[in-house]
């Protein structure tokens, strides 16, 4: 296939600004700024973002749902930033290849019911079918203005939608603080009551966009097993859940294939239908 060039426009830039993008080899493309890029002629949108000083991107029906893995990033507080090392480069080996010690609950990540439930299944246990599906987005990000709870209230509109769908990702706002020290502390929590409510349907699994399913200092970790003893998977830390906004979409969400998996890294993506 010929490669194409499409125009992007990319407004917020003083003056603006204009690049071309090769669609074939997009991560060759620097962006001077983000935000609004419309396309001209062409089928594909794309739209470069820089959230919090991180890179995402929207690439034609595809919206990256994923933070970026890296010795800096934001980890759930008492575990160990991730270690990425470069012991063979090409200069040096021919070849280049990095060694990378993480958590398996390290950035955008699946909990299995494993991970909080004795006995219960690991991420392999489940099938390739239980990380990909129907998905659903819920704003919350207006209810949960000096509020630090997810209200069964909040939910119930919509019911008849949560029964025709496999995945649903609770879009809180608490993604814009990934990075500063209030992403930690002060997420709004699910209630018990909305918690199981939600877990009643029949859920793959339930999404968001914070560190944690439940508070910071809890010991029980209720929410978590309301989900997981249903085999609801939790994916936690998703980014761009605002660009979901209105959108039909099939979740993708898929975990390394590890031995005995109580969770790990996905790239969480929503493919617009
Ligand atoms: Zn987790």
């Amino acid at each position: 296939m010929a490669k194409r060039n499409i125009d992007v426009v990319v407004d917020g830039v003083a003056g603006g600004g204009q690049n071309s993008l090769d669609t074939q080899n997009p991560s060759s493309y620097t962006p001077t700024v983000k935000k609004h890029c419309p396309i001209k002629n062409a089928e594909i949108f794309t739209e470069l973002i820089i959230q919090s000083g991180e890179k995402d991107m929207i690439i034609g029906n595809i919206i990256d749902l994923s933070r970026t893995i890296s010795e800096d990033m934001p980890i759930y507080p008492g575990t160990e930033q991730p270690v990425i090392i470069n012991p063979c480069t090409i200069d040096g080996c021919g070849f280049a290849e990095k060694k990378i010690t993480l958590y398996s609950h390290t950035g955008t990540h699946m909990d299995a019911p494993s991970h909080i439930l004795k006995g219960a299944p690991c991420l392999e246990d489940l099938g390739l079918r239980h990380f990909i599906g129907s998905g659903f987005m819920i704003d919350l990000s207006r209810c949960t203005i000096g509020s630090h709870s997810i209200e069964l209230s909040d939910l119930m509109t919509f019911k008849n939608i949560l029964e025709r769908k496999e995945f649903i990702l609770l879009h809180t706002g608490w993604g814009k603080y990934w990075g500063k020290d209030d992403y930690f502390k002060g997420y709004p929590i699910l209630t018990k009551e909305a918690a199981n409510w939600l877990a009643s349907f029949e859920l793959k699994g339930i999404g968001i966009d914070m560190i944690s399913i439940d508070s910071p200092d809890t010991i029980e970790m209720q929410i978590h097993k309301i989900f997981l003893g249903k085999n609801t998977v939790i994916i936690e830390n998703l980014a761009n859940l605002t660009e979901l906004a209105g959108k039909d979409f099939t979740l993708s969400c898929f975990p390394l294939k590890i031995d005995h998996s109580d969770g790990s890294p996905v790239r969480a993506v929503a493919i617009i239908n």
